[in-house]
């Protein structure tokens, strides 16, 4: 039974891979329905509207508003080296919702509900299981391979 759901899983999700090439080389990208035209981030393979799976991705401005944040103090496992750090849930101005790390150029006691932030392509290579992921910045925070 875990095996059939294994096989029903992958497709859609080697289908979106390319998100990751497109996060490393600097572009937040969701997805395009080609049948309906309905719009998802994060990328889907299989449109929740329509059913189809013909999709194409369509490039993010990032421009987006904080909906609410949390500051994680007890890690989850494999993230016991970084704690504590602030995540953030955003509304992307194209749709869609976003869940992210805060980034350097944010302090903790300028975070506010309704801010406005910048979604920014970042590269982890200090933190073994993540590679490529995005942060959230000041508005108009230009993508840029991580520092160290
Ligand atoms: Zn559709």
């Amino acid at each position: 039974m875990f095996k059939w759901f294994g096989k029903v899983n992958f497709v859609p999700f080697t289908k979106v891979t390319d998100f990751a090439r497109h996060l490393k080389d600097g572009r937040l990208m969701g997805t395009k329905c080609r049948s309906c035209g309905a719009f998802s981030f994060p990328p889907r393979a299989d449109c929740e509207a329509c059913m189809s799976g013909d999709f194409e991705f369509v490039e993010l401005s990032g421009r987006s508003t904080l909906q609410t944040f949390t500051k994680i103090v007890a890690a989850p496992t494999g993230f016991e080296d970084v704690v504590p750090y602030t995540v953030g849930v955003v509304d992307l101005e194209e749709g869609g919702r976003a869940l992210a790390w805060f980034g350097d150029t944010i302090a903790e006691e300028e975070i506010e509900i309704g801010m406005e932030l910048q979604v920014v392509p970042q590269i982890f290579d200090e933190i073994e299981d993540i590679k490529v992921y995005y942060s959230l910045e000041k508005p108009g925070t230009m993508w840029s391979k991580a520092s160290t």
